[in-house]
Protein backbone atom coordinates (compact mmCIF):
# COMPACT_ATOMS: atom_id res chain seq x y z
CA UNK A 1 0.00 0.00 0.00
CA UNK A 2 1.46 3.14 -1.00
CA UNK A 3 0.42 6.17 1.25
CA UNK A 4 2.81 9.15 -1.53
CA UNK A 5 5.93 10.29 -1.27
CA UNK A 6 7.32 12.17 1.58
CA UNK A 7 9.35 15.53 1.05
CA UNK A 8 11.60 15.89 4.20
CA UNK A 9 12.39 12.89 6.37
CA UNK A 10 14.26 12.33 9.56
CA UNK A 11 16.89 8.96 9.48
CA UNK A 12 17.68 7.75 13.37
CA UNK A 13 20.45 5.24 12.75
CA UNK A 14 21.58 3.86 15.85
CA UNK A 15 25.74 3.95 16.48
CA UNK A 16 25.49 0.38 16.22
CA UNK A 17 23.77 0.10 12.91
CA UNK A 18 27.49 1.53 11.87
CA UNK A 19 29.57 -1.83 13.28
CA UNK A 20 28.56 -4.58 11.07
CA UNK A 21 30.88 -7.28 11.34
CA UNK A 22 33.66 -4.66 12.99
CA UNK A 23 34.61 -5.52 16.86
CA UNK A 24 34.02 -1.55 17.54
CA UNK A 25 34.03 1.41 15.37
CA UNK A 26 32.72 1.55 12.33
CA UNK A 27 32.62 -1.16 9.41
CA UNK A 28 33.66 0.83 6.08
CA UNK A 29 31.80 -1.35 4.02
CA UNK A 30 28.26 -1.19 5.56
CA UNK A 31 28.96 2.44 5.83
CA UNK A 32 28.89 3.05 2.03
CA UNK A 33 26.18 0.92 1.67
CA UNK A 34 24.33 2.90 4.30
CA UNK A 35 25.69 5.89 2.46
CA UNK A 36 24.15 4.63 -1.15
CA UNK A 37 20.56 4.22 0.39
CA UNK A 38 20.26 7.96 1.96
CA UNK A 39 22.01 8.56 -1.57
CA UNK A 40 18.96 6.99 -3.63
CA UNK A 41 16.75 8.86 -1.47
CA UNK A 42 18.39 12.31 -2.24
CA UNK A 43 18.20 11.43 -5.95
CA UNK A 44 14.91 10.47 -5.54
CA UNK A 45 14.03 13.99 -4.73
CA UNK A 46 13.30 13.52 -1.10
CA UNK A 47 15.01 16.05 1.64
CA UNK A 48 16.65 14.14 4.14
CA UNK A 49 18.02 14.65 7.51
CA UNK A 50 20.16 12.36 9.83
CA UNK A 51 20.69 11.83 13.56
CA UNK A 52 23.38 8.74 13.79
CA UNK A 53 23.95 7.77 17.50
CA UNK A 54 27.13 6.85 19.24
CA UNK A 55 26.25 3.51 20.72
CA UNK A 56 29.09 1.65 18.94
CA UNK A 57 31.57 3.97 20.45
CA UNK A 58 30.46 5.02 23.84
CA UNK A 59 27.59 5.21 25.93
CA UNK A 60 26.92 7.73 28.90
CA UNK A 61 25.46 4.96 31.37
CA UNK A 62 27.75 2.64 30.31
CA UNK A 63 30.69 4.57 31.05
CA UNK A 64 28.71 5.77 34.27
CA UNK A 65 28.36 1.97 35.46
CA UNK A 66 32.06 1.67 34.96
CA UNK A 67 32.46 4.68 37.63
CA UNK A 68 32.83 7.38 35.54
CA UNK A 69 30.89 10.59 35.91
CA UNK A 70 27.75 10.44 34.35
CA UNK A 71 27.69 13.96 33.00
CA UNK A 72 31.61 13.37 31.28
CA UNK A 73 30.45 9.59 30.39
CA UNK A 74 27.01 11.63 28.45
CA UNK A 75 29.51 13.93 26.93
CA UNK A 76 31.91 11.45 25.64
CA UNK A 77 28.82 9.38 24.11
CA UNK A 78 27.78 12.66 22.20
CA UNK A 79 31.29 13.66 20.64
CA UNK A 80 30.75 9.49 19.88
CA UNK A 81 27.80 10.89 17.49
CA UNK A 82 30.05 13.67 15.93
CA UNK A 83 32.51 10.88 14.98
CA UNK A 84 29.86 9.07 13.43
CA UNK A 85 28.49 11.95 11.90
CA UNK A 86 31.69 12.91 10.06
CA UNK A 87 32.33 9.46 9.04
CA UNK A 88 28.84 9.71 7.23
CA UNK A 89 29.36 12.96 5.41
CA UNK A 90 32.31 11.31 4.32
CA UNK A 91 30.60 8.33 2.80
CA UNK A 92 27.85 10.62 1.61
CA UNK A 93 30.09 12.93 -0.39
CA UNK A 94 31.83 9.88 -1.78
CA UNK A 95 28.69 8.58 -3.25
CA UNK A 96 28.23 12.16 -5.11
CA UNK A 97 25.73 13.60 -2.49
CA UNK A 98 26.34 17.19 -0.54
CA UNK A 99 26.47 17.20 3.50
CA UNK A 100 26.87 18.92 6.27
CA UNK A 101 27.44 18.26 9.76
CA UNK A 102 26.09 20.28 12.43
CA UNK A 103 26.93 19.86 15.99
CA UNK A 104 24.66 20.64 19.20
CA UNK A 105 28.38 20.97 20.77
CA UNK A 106 30.57 24.14 19.08
CA UNK A 107 33.59 22.21 17.47
CA UNK A 108 33.52 24.91 15.03
CA UNK A 109 36.98 23.83 13.51
CA UNK A 110 35.69 20.19 12.90
CA UNK A 111 31.72 20.84 12.10
CA UNK A 112 29.24 23.53 11.44
CA UNK A 113 26.97 24.36 15.21
CA UNK A 114 23.43 23.34 14.77
CA UNK A 115 21.14 26.03 13.48
CA UNK A 116 17.60 25.84 12.44
CA UNK A 117 17.27 28.18 9.58
CA UNK A 118 20.78 26.92 8.39
CA UNK A 119 20.13 23.17 8.42
CA UNK A 120 16.54 24.25 6.24
CA UNK A 121 18.34 26.02 3.70
CA UNK A 122 20.78 23.07 3.89
CA UNK A 123 18.00 20.84 3.22
CA UNK A 124 16.17 22.72 0.46
CA UNK A 125 19.63 23.02 -0.99
CA UNK A 126 19.77 18.73 -1.72
CA UNK A 127 22.16 18.63 0.86
CA UNK A 128 21.84 16.24 3.79
CA UNK A 129 21.74 17.85 7.35
CA UNK A 130 23.96 15.36 9.75
CA UNK A 131 22.63 16.38 13.42
CA UNK A 132 25.32 15.58 15.89
CA UNK A 133 25.94 15.19 19.41
CA UNK A 134 22.50 14.69 20.06
CA UNK A 135 20.56 17.25 21.73
CA UNK A 136 24.02 18.94 23.37
CA UNK A 137 22.43 17.84 27.00
CA UNK A 138 23.34 15.13 29.15
CA UNK A 139 21.07 12.76 30.21
CA UNK A 140 19.01 12.58 26.89
CA UNK A 141 19.34 10.42 24.24
CA UNK A 142 19.68 10.79 20.38
CA UNK A 143 16.19 9.17 19.86
CA UNK A 144 15.11 12.16 21.47
CA UNK A 145 17.53 14.33 19.36
CA UNK A 146 16.35 12.87 16.39
CA UNK A 147 12.11 13.30 17.55
CA UNK A 148 13.36 17.13 18.69
CA UNK A 149 15.29 17.67 15.21
CA UNK A 150 12.66 16.31 13.38
CA UNK A 151 9.74 18.69 14.89
CA UNK A 152 12.26 21.63 14.23
CA UNK A 153 12.76 20.87 10.86
CA UNK A 154 9.30 19.84 10.17
CA UNK A 155 10.06 16.52 8.90
CA UNK A 156 6.51 14.61 7.67
CA UNK A 157 8.05 11.33 8.65
CA UNK A 158 10.50 9.97 11.19
CA UNK A 159 12.54 6.95 10.38
CA UNK A 160 14.08 4.67 12.70
CA UNK A 161 15.70 2.06 11.16
CA UNK A 162 17.21 -0.72 13.35
CA UNK A 163 18.50 -4.45 13.09
CA UNK A 164 15.04 -6.28 12.62
CA UNK A 165 11.62 -5.38 10.34
CA UNK A 166 9.46 -3.70 12.80
CA UNK A 167 8.02 -2.74 16.38
CA UNK A 168 7.67 -6.50 18.22
CA UNK A 169 5.75 -6.84 21.46
CA UNK A 170 9.36 -8.53 22.46
CA UNK A 171 12.86 -8.98 21.47
CA UNK A 172 12.28 -10.90 17.94
CA UNK A 173 15.65 -12.46 18.54
CA UNK A 174 15.10 -13.75 21.93
CA UNK A 175 11.50 -14.34 21.83
CA UNK A 176 9.94 -16.48 18.71
CA UNK A 177 6.75 -15.97 19.65
CA UNK A 178 6.83 -11.95 19.85
CA UNK A 179 3.96 -10.28 17.90
CA UNK A 180 4.60 -8.37 15.59
CA UNK A 181 2.92 -4.81 15.01
CA UNK A 182 2.26 -3.15 11.91
CA UNK A 183 0.07 -0.36 13.01
CA UNK A 184 0.14 0.92 16.49
CA UNK A 185 -0.47 4.39 18.11
CA UNK A 186 1.91 6.34 20.10
CA UNK A 187 -0.92 6.27 23.19
CA UNK A 188 -0.29 2.28 22.66
CA UNK A 189 3.69 1.83 22.53
CA UNK A 190 3.31 4.28 25.79
CA UNK A 191 1.04 2.19 27.58
CA UNK A 192 1.85 -1.30 26.78
CA UNK A 193 5.91 0.12 26.52
CA UNK A 194 6.75 -1.48 23.73
CA UNK A 195 10.45 -0.78 23.10
CA UNK A 196 11.01 1.43 20.10
CA UNK A 197 11.96 4.60 21.60
CA UNK A 198 12.72 5.98 24.77
CA UNK A 199 9.56 7.81 26.59
CA UNK A 200 10.84 11.17 26.14
CA UNK A 201 11.11 10.45 22.04
CA UNK A 202 8.16 8.98 21.57
CA UNK A 203 6.03 11.84 23.59
CA UNK A 204 7.90 14.39 21.19
CA UNK A 205 6.24 12.57 18.35
CA UNK A 206 3.22 12.44 19.74
CA UNK A 207 2.95 15.65 20.61
CA UNK A 208 3.76 17.09 17.14
CA UNK A 209 1.90 14.16 15.39
CA UNK A 210 4.79 13.18 13.68
CA UNK A 211 4.97 9.49 12.45
CA UNK A 212 7.29 7.08 12.77
CA UNK A 213 8.23 4.43 10.45
CA UNK A 214 10.49 1.38 12.18
CA UNK A 215 12.16 -0.89 9.68
CA UNK A 216 15.16 -2.89 9.05
CA UNK A 217 18.06 -1.17 7.76
CA UNK A 218 19.61 -3.88 6.22
CA UNK A 219 16.83 -4.44 3.96
CA UNK A 220 18.13 -3.36 0.38
CA UNK A 221 15.91 -0.41 -0.85
CA UNK A 222 13.87 -0.21 2.43
CA UNK A 223 14.50 3.15 3.13
CA UNK A 224 13.84 4.52 -0.26
CA UNK A 225 10.21 2.58 -0.07
CA UNK A 226 9.88 4.33 3.37
CA UNK A 227 10.21 7.62 1.73
CA UNK A 228 8.04 6.48 -1.35
CA UNK A 229 4.86 5.65 1.68
CA UNK A 230 5.28 1.92 1.14
CA UNK A 231 3.74 -0.03 4.10
CA UNK A 232 6.80 -1.29 5.03
CA UNK A 233 8.29 -2.58 8.37
CA UNK A 234 5.51 -0.81 11.33
CA UNK A 235 3.93 2.38 11.79
CA UNK A 236 3.48 4.74 14.92
CA UNK A 237 0.62 6.76 14.01
CA UNK A 238 -0.05 10.09 16.01
N1 LIG B 1 23.89 11.57 24.55
C1 LIG B 1 23.62 12.62 25.40
N2 LIG B 1 22.69 13.54 25.04
C2 LIG B 1 22.00 13.48 23.88
C3 LIG B 1 22.26 12.39 23.02
C4 LIG B 1 23.20 11.45 23.38
O1 LIG B 1 24.20 12.73 26.47
O2 LIG B 1 21.17 14.37 23.59
C5 LIG B 1 24.97 10.62 24.90
C6 LIG B 1 24.50 9.52 25.83
O3 LIG B 1 25.57 9.21 26.70
C7 LIG B 1 24.27 8.37 24.87
C8 LIG B 1 25.37 8.57 23.86
O4 LIG B 1 25.45 9.98 23.72
O5 LIG B 1 24.37 7.11 25.50
C9 LIG B 1 25.16 7.92 22.52
O6 LIG B 1 23.84 8.11 22.10
P1 LIG B 1 22.77 6.90 22.07
O7 LIG B 1 22.96 6.00 23.24
O8 LIG B 1 21.43 7.49 21.87
O9 LIG B 1 23.25 6.15 20.73
P2 LIG B 1 22.62 4.87 19.99
O10 LIG B 1 22.10 3.93 21.05
O11 LIG B 1 21.53 5.36 19.11
O12 LIG B 1 23.78 4.32 19.21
Amino acid sequence: MTQGTYKRILLKLSGEALLGQAESGIDAGLLARLAAEVADCVTGGAQVGLVIGGGNLFRGAGLAAGGMDRVTGDQMGMLATVMNALAMQDALERAGVPARVMSALRIDQVCEGFSRRRAVEHLRRGRVVLFAAGTGNPFFTTDSAASLRAAEIGADLLVKATKVDGIYSDDPMRNPQARFYKRVTYERVLQERLGVMDTTAIVLCRDHGIPLRVMNIYTPGALVRAVAGDDIGSLVEP
